[in-house]
């Protein structure tokens, strides 16, 4: 294909046919288009934009180039949960065991962390024994039997979705609406999903700063999902704050299961509660959201969802004893330090933009996205909000691999915690919902 002309014709702002798009995303899978001409065209798309017959032509052109899974008939819907990421957002763990005790199944396909942002993927590297890289055939077996996986996408599972991200990485062409878009809803596609929840995070430390450009995003990815067929709704939620008390990977594992113990942080609940309930209308499961939520509340405390965990854990590969051996240590890392208040007051600052790049500085994210990670290191019992301490009460416990970064950490830390005489303005954590029209 001669791929030159329709660079220029996007680069003039012009309009591309669905039929041209699926050619070059074919051609450009199958090595016949060179990285530097998609790198053009990708930047092309950046400044001009598509519109929405071009972002649906995109995404199921992407969503084709690769493996798509075929689940059996079932009366179970098929639903996935898919946040656009942030610091302490483990959402996903506690969400697939009570989702699965609700009646759906969950091929949760997820991703790894890269910069300060956490991945679901990396998250579960910390339990001894559990694997997220399995066969078709297995993430199939395994939904219909257990009722939720949690695990990475095959390596034939959207192969364009992989080579274009790549070069969207490295041409500064991330930040683009319609990119992220088909990007993600793809990889959903490929799930053959009924019901989709986005989680569109907004704030200082989210992909989408503000709330504008969050929304902007949602609405976009709830449009086209609907349109190629998956009941998609998404939820703008606040990501100036870490979510729970807890992140890192290992020490956000242990958070999951406290959530389904029930004994976990409130905010966290929140999420995981609201975002079962949106499924279960969305599915007509629930007629209100009133309803699907106490669904959800009593399924929770009924403790099926934490046996549920454990039965996926078994199913994919890990050592119980081992996870439950770590479950009850107060710390994984070689050194726990703490970051103590100034002085009695509230907290008025707790910003997640820092507290995430301390983590990846303690060893806990990446640079790159093929550096090594700790999955011990992490900060926890955050101090949130709104919260009353008194001088010299902690407002993080450092899990570090040895003293000197832990100090760096504490340095660090200082300036992402502000004490003050008043509690500042409380902002809500779910601020909108955006539905399909
Ligand atoms: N997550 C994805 O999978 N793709 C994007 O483009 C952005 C976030």
């Amino acid at each position: 294909m001669n791929f030159l002309p329709l660079i220029e014709s996007k680069r003039e702002g012009k309009t591309l046919a669905p039929e041209r798009i699926q050619e070059f995303i074919r051609e450009f899978t199958a090595g016949k288009i060179p990285d530097y001409q998609m790198a053009a065209m990708l930047m092309a798309i950046y400044f001009r934009g598509l519109n929405t017959a071009e972002t649906t032509a995109l995404t199921r052109a992407m969503c084709d180039s690769g493996d798509v899974l075929k689940f059996p008939k079932d009366k179970r819907p098929l639903a996935d949960k898919h946040s656009t990421g942030g610091i302490g957002d483990k959402v996903s763990l506690p969400l697939a065991p009570l989702l699965a005790c609700l009646g759906f199944r969950v091929p949760m396909m997820s991703g790894r962390g890269l910069g300060i942002t956490g991945g679901t993927l990396d998250k579960l590297d910390s339990i001894p024994g559990f694997k997220t890289l399995l066969p078709a055939a297995q993430i199939i077996a395994q939904v219909q039997k257990v009722g939720c996986v949690i695990c990475g996408q095959t390596d034939k599972m959207v192969p364009a979705d992989r080579k274009i991200y790549a070069l969207r990485d490295a041409s500064g062409t991330v930040p683009s609406i319609p990119l992220i878009t088909a990007s993600i809803l793809s990889k959903k596609l490929a799930e053959s999903l009924d019901a989709l929840i986005l989680d569109v995070k907004f704030g200082c430390a989210a992909f989408m700063q503000t709330r504008a450009d969050a929304r902007k995003l949602a609405k976009a990815m709830v449009a086209l999902g609907n349109q190629c067929g998956i009941n998609t709704r998404a939820i703008l939620t606040d990501m100036n704050t870490p979510l729970g008390h807890a992140a890192g990977n290992w020490l956000e594992v242990k958070e999951s299961v406290e959530c389904l113990d029930g004994t976990g942080p409130a905010d966290l609940l929140e999420l995981v509660l609201d975002s079962a309930a949106h499924l279960l209308v969305q599915t007509r499961k629930s007629k209100s959201h009133a309803a699907a939520r106490q669904l959800a509340k009593n399924c929770l405390s009924s403790g099926r969802p934490r046996q549920k965990w454990d039965e996926m854990l078994v199913a994919q590969g890990a050592d119980l004893p081992a996870f439950n051996k770590r479950l009850s240590l107060d710390s994984t890392a070689a050194l726990v330090l703490e970051l103590k208040s100034p002085r009695a007051g509230f907290v008025s600052k707790c910003d997640a933009k820092i507290i995430g790049e301390t983590i990846r500085d303690l060893g806990g994210g990446r640079f790159t996205k093929d550096s090594a990670i700790n999955f011990d290191v992490g900060v926890a019992r955050i101090a949130k909000p709104g919260e009353r301490v008194e001088k010299n009460s902690t407002l993080a416990r450092i899990h570090a691999a040895n003293h000197g970064q832990a100090e760096a950490a504490i340095v660090r830390l200082k300036s992402a915690f502000e004490v003050s005489a008043r509690p500042g303005k409380k902002f809500p954590l779910i601020s909108e919902i955006i539905a399909a029209k």
